[in-house]
């Protein structure tokens, strides 16, 4: 790109992780001239879209305002599903357990109620005659969505990145952004290897999202959040998609562990805990000191034999991914408060993967239309400096 027109775009979108792919795939479909930068190779495992699979659920205990971008998530998924031949988006149904004076199940069921999702109530006798594998406390109740499942995220990270390619994005990889500059002309962005310029900027840069918020007022904390993979001990068909659902069981209310069915390839029944664990600095996420420690292990087998009994046999993987997480657990998504030509997401707060495909339409409308039809003001990052 010696020529300095080369260097110019409509739209310039940093950070080509979990939103960033499919923010460039929209951008290019919608025919916006577009550069995707990512710091790393494309997929990568040193932020937030490794380890094999993400849980993807309508019934949202988080909020049920999340439902109808979800609505929209899962067709845009299908939509690109369909452009794949790698098999990335599983429908294997998810059963979420716990007290119903918690927060998982009835959270689960006001969204249900809300927005007319389809559903079934189980005792904890129904859940095990379902799923013999599966014991869990008499005080326990069970909410069944069929349409629920699983996206394996470094195969879709991938499979938008190719799209965006296809459709005439560019996209650089190994090349970090230093700093950006907005000006009444647009943007111009500074990497380690040179300056692009574009109208409009989208930000979407995982954990490495910190000072951005910090403008906005808003504190963000980048936690270590452990994942770990036994061994299914007897047959394996009876943790097989169709056999066995997506579950998580809220543990450590409002918190808990979930895990996946097992497909081909997988390094066996995947454990791990949804609550914001030990903050890092996700430069250090790859050194010796942050990798998973034999106590945590011990912690994430407990959990499955306590809830599948003789099911785990031995450790096959164990691995770090980050969760970056806003004050309220909420994401951070739109127009940036002081710089019109700057869009973001970020804060995604460990649920967010099942919204990239949504999320990417959205910071392409906002980009390019400067609006989105999608209500997603909930999520603005305006809220934080309005309490002040
Ligand atoms: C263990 C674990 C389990 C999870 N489970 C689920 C689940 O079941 N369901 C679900 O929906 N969500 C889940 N999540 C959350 C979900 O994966 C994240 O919310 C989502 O991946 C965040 O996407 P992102 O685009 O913000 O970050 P990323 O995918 O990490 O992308 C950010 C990208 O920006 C790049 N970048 C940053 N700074 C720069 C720079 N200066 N220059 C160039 N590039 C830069 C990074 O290298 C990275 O590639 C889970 C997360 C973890 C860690």
């Amino acid at each position: 790109m010696s020529d300095p027109d080369s260097r110019k775009f409509d739209v310039i979108v940093v950070g080509v992780g979990s939103i960033g792919s499919a923010t460039c795939h929209h951008l290019a479909k919608k025919g916006a001239k577009v550069i995707g930068i990512e710091q790393f190779a494309i997929p990568h495992g040193h932020g937030s879209h490794h380890g094999n699979s993400r849980m993807i659920r309508m019934a949202y205990y988080e909020h049920s305002n999340y439902v109808p971008l979800l609505k929209r998530a899962y067709t845009l998924w299908d939509e690109l599903q369909g452009h794949t031949s790698e098999k990335f988006f599983h429908i294997t149904g998810g059963l979420y357990m716990g007290a119903s004076y918690g927060s998982i199940f009835p959270g689960s069921l006001r969204a249900a109620h809300e927005h007319q999702l389809k559903h079934t109530v189980l005792t904890p006798s129904q859940i095990s005659a379902r799923y013999p594998a599966l014991h869990v406390a008499d005080h326990f109740s069970g909410f069944h969505e069929e349409h629920a499942g699983f996206l394996i995220p470094e195969f879709a990270v991938s499979a938008y990145t190719k799209s965006a390619l296809r459709q005439g994005a560019h996209i650089v990889q190994g090349e970090k952004l230093i700093t950006w500059n907005s000006g009444p002309n647009g943007i111009k962005v500074t990497t380690e290897k040179g300056h692009y310029w574009a109208k409009h900027l989208v930000i979407t840069a995982g954990a490495w999202s910190m000072k951005l918020a910090r403008e906005l007022g808003c504190q963000l904390k980048v936690t270590r959040q452990v994942m770990a993979w036994f061994k299914p001990l007897g047959s394996v068909e009876r943790f097989a998609p169709g056999n066995f659902p997506c579950w998580f069981i809220e543990t450590e209310s409002p918190f808990g562990h979930y895990g996946f069915p097992v497909i081909a390839g997988d390094p066996g029944l995947k454990v791990a805990l949804h609550k914001p664990g030990e903050v890092i600095n996700p430069e250090h996420l790859q050194d010796e000191y942050c990798q998973p420690q034999p106590e945590e292990i011990d912690q994430l087998r407990t959990i499955l034999d306590e809830y599948f009994p003789g099911c785990a046999g031995r450790l096959t993987r164990a691995s770090i991914c980050m969760y970056t997480n806003s004050p309220d657990g909420h994401f951070i998504v739109g127009h940036h408060p002081y710089h019109s030509h700057v869009s973001i997401a970020c804060g995604l707060s460990g649920h967010g993967f099942k919204f990239s495909s949504v999320l990417g339409e959205v910071l392409a409308d906002l980009a390019l239309e400067g609006k989105t039809s999608m209500p997603v003001n909930f999520l603005s990052p305006q809220r934080y400096l309005d309490v002040r």
